[in-house]
């Protein structure tokens, strides 16, 4: 029952960021299908590679400065005590209408997936900042209702982001484990079509270079999943994944999960897979 237990939300809150990116826009075009195996088909331009010299290095990280990164951590600390909100249908980009937001699931000691998302998500903007990224949550504590799902996403729209992550963990079966990166799929806008299937393969290489393993419960596997029901990838015009970190009902995911030392390695894990979109 509580398959995909969380995946009913998505990006949201609010901050203002200008429109400095236009030095370091992304559109649709080159193509950077990735000469590694599997994944979604996608494209999207890449910045040149930095070589390796000190100076080019700085060069790069003073580039990164143009980066705005949106993240999204699902769910929030009082949706459970305001269902009549969160319940609420908003729009879910196809035609259809869908809930607001929800609860998430949990692990079975009571460890909740919005306090573990919100956890990981500060630490992962503390990485990114430390870059030079700048970095909008979408919602700025865990003790909030919402937002919906579809003022999640209008939140990467309206800052123009050049990667918008929303981070989950599911709630399954005790048997399965491992992450996966969910993408909208079939594809909606060329954000979605060129630039996000290239953000979720770059994902997955950077978690699993920090050594997580990809999920084995996700039929597509191999750590990708596209899927049509999710609003806030939907509704993204910038591009967006949604991350399931893992399974918060299998007995070793959820001990990790509920460690700082478990949550810091998520967070390098989707830093990571961040900063490689980036970097190109
Ligand atoms: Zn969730």
């Amino acid at each position: 029952m509580l398959l995909t237990g969380c995946s009913a939300a998505e990006p949201a809150s609010d901050g203002e960021v200008g429109d400095r990116r236009a030095a370091t826009q992304r559109s649709a075009s080159a193509d950077s299908a990735g000469s590694t195996s599997a994944g979604p088909a996608g494209s999207a331009p890449r910045r040149s590679t930095a070589a390796g010299s000190e100076r080019e290095a700085e060069r790069e990280a003073t580039e990164q400065e143009d980066f705005v990164v949106v993240l999204d951590p699902g769910h929030n600390g009082r949706n459970a005590a305001n269902l009549d909100r969160i319940e609420r249908k908003v729009p879910n980009g196809r035609g259809e209408r869908k809930q607001c937001n929800s609860t998430g699931t949990s692990t079975d000691d009571g460890y909740p997936e919005h306090a573990f998302n919100f956890a990981v998500a500060e630490q992962v903007r503390t990485k990114l900042t430390d870059r030079g990224v700048r970095v909008v949550l979408t919602r700025t504590d865990d003790d909030g209702v919402g937002p919906c799902v579809d003022e999640r996403a209008a939140i990467g729209n309206r800052n123009d982001a050049d990667a918008v992550v929303s981070i989950h963990a599911d709630g399954s079966s005790a048997d399965a484990s491992g992450f996966h990166v969910i993408y909208s799929d079939p594809p909606l806008n060329d954000a979605q079509r060129a630039a996000a299937p290239v953000l979720a393969r770059d994902m997955v290489a950077g978690m699993s270079a920090a050594g997580l393993p990809t999920s084995n419960y996700i039929a597509s596997s191999e750590g990708f999943d596209g899927r049509a029901d999710l609003a806030g990838l939907n509704l993204s015009t910038v591009p967006a994944v949604l991350v399931e970190c893992g399974n918060m009902r299998n007995a070793a995911e959820a001990a990790a999960m509920s460690t700082g030392e478990g949550r810091r390695r998520y967070a390098d894990a989707i830093a990571r897979g961040v900063l490689r979109y980036l970097d190109g």
